[in-house]
């Protein structure tokens, strides 16, 4: 293992693009044979990763290397889809560079979930609640390479988040904007105004999270935001408080199946089984631990509550609930056995066109505009805890003078990253949760 490049992507502040924010350092290990980056934007309305790719493709390659380098590894395979290696005008299994070569991945959804990713990219399937790396796997993310190249390469931390602001907008624009931006102020300065009846979706329609716009900051996790009307799947799925959505599934369900014959993780062989989690949720049979403990398994799709429920119940927030009392109990479903796909797997993946028809964003599906020009801010919030592990802890004070890429807050103790000034400025505030700087 090199450690000094180890090092180097957690000075870098570095963390995995979309989902929880992993730190990035923390997953590279010794073992695997193969590395995966993740280009496969499994999300609609997202060009993110596409841009990326098509602006900076030498920097993430460049970046992948040095990865490569740091865990010994001999292989890696950039994995997008079809469609988007076409508008790329890439191949599969093309070399784009020493011992990295294209996957093409099929144009459903979701293919961007880890498990199924590493299955169709390699035909190995990561034993249930295992990480990658039994496997001997490891995924990165595009944008997560591409800053681990400027931060080996040229000690530039990350100060900044690549994002598309889509959906119902004139245009479909890809930027990149200081982390800690306030998105009431980058919609400003790019003209959009949030009508009555419409929301602000932080990430993909399909797993993105409904945010309060006036306060919402842009994280080192926002891929997309997406200004969608309330009364299209996509948005009316994410309203609604738990009690009323697991009551309906309570008294609602016929007990089909077709959520479970559709979800992808249960095609992969998973023992997850969300009609008998909305099942429990009735409390008709008896609850077992590992009945629950499965809940962990899911990987939050949505396939179970917008393609496959007749009945407008949603066994995703069924198992959301019970994956938050897990949470807090720090239990998890380990499998210590292998799985094998289900002979349908391939015929029930979701076609993307029919998956945006379902979630009703086909109108807003457009060809993303990029804005090379950084956007600039005038006040920033850097939260301490973007990131999974310890919170950041502020090294500066009210008063202070910091410039872009000064440090602001260490790495905390254990699994952690430092934090990193995204603007020339001052600050103005400084708590254990946030850094407000003002330029
Ligand atoms: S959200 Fe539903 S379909 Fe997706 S993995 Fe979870 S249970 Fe399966
Ligand atoms: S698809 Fe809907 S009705 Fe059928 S078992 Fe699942 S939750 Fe129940």
């Amino acid at each position: 293992m090199n450690l000094q490049i180890k090092e180097l992507m957690q000075k870098g502040g570095i963390v995995g693009n979309g989902g929880a924010g992993f730190p990035a350092y923390a997953k590279l290990a010794e073992g695997a044979d193969t590395m995966l980056i993740n280009a496969s934007e499994c999300e609609p309305l997202l060009e993110t990763d596409y841009i990326i790719l098509r602006e900076q493709m030498s920097r993430v390659l460049e970046g992948a290397a040095l990865v490569m380098e740091a865990a010994d590894i001999p292989r890696t395979l950039l994995c997008l889809k079809k469609h988007n290696a076409e508008r790329l005008g890439l191949s599969d299994g093309e070399e784009l560079a020493p011992r990295i070569y294209v996957k093409e991945l099929p144009d459903v959804y979701p293919i961007g979930d880890e498990v199924a990713m590493i299955y169709q990219a390699t035909g190995r399937i990561v034993r249930p609640g295992n990480l990658p790396i039994t496997k001997g796997v490891i995924v990165y993310n595009v944008e997560t390479l591409y800053n681990v190249a400027l931060a080996v390469k040229e000690g530039k931390p990350v100060t900044e988040k690549w994002l598309t602001i889509g959906g119902d907008v004139e245009k479909t624009l890809v930027v990149r904007a200081p982390i800690g931006m306030r998105v009431r102020d980058l919609f400003a300065m790019h003209g959009i105004v949030v009508p009555e009846g419409y929301s602000v979706i932080d990430g993909g329609p399909s797993m993105g999270k409904v945010i309060h716009y006036r306060t919402a900051t842009v994280q080192t996790t926002t891929k997309g935001l997406l200004i969608l009307p309330d009364y299209i799947p996509a948005v009316a799925g994410k309203g609604g408080d738990m009690k009323t959505q697991i009551s309906r599934a309570s008294s609602m369900c016929c007990q089909c199946t077709r959520c479970t014959d559709m979800c992808p993780r249960n095609l992969l062989g998973y023992p997850l089984y969300p009609h008998l989690m909305v099942r429990t949720a009735a409390s008709v049979v008896e609850v077992t631990p590992e009945m629950i403990l499965s809940a962990s398994l899911c990987c939050s799709c949505g396939v179970c509550e917008t393609a496959a429920c007749c009945q407008g119940i949603s066994p995703r927030n069924v198992i959301l609930e019970y994956k938050s009392i897990l949470g807090k109990n720090r239990m998890k479903f380990v499998g210590n056995e292998d799985v094998t796909p289900d002979e349908y797997r391939d015929s029930r993946m979701i076609p993307i066109t029919r998956w945006k028809g379902l979630l009703g964003v086909l109108p807003y599906d457009r060809e993303g505009i990029y804005n090379p020009v950084p956007v600039k801010a005038t006040v920033v919030e850097l939260g301490m805890g973007q990131h999974i592990g310890a919170p950041s802890v502020p090294c500066v004070a009210v008063g202070d003078t910091v410039k872009v890429g000064d440090l602001v807050a260490n790495a905390g103790a254990g699994l952690s990253v430092p934090t990193y000034a995204s603007i020339n400025g001052r600050v103005t505030y400084v708590d254990d949760k946030k850094i407000i700087l003002e330029a």
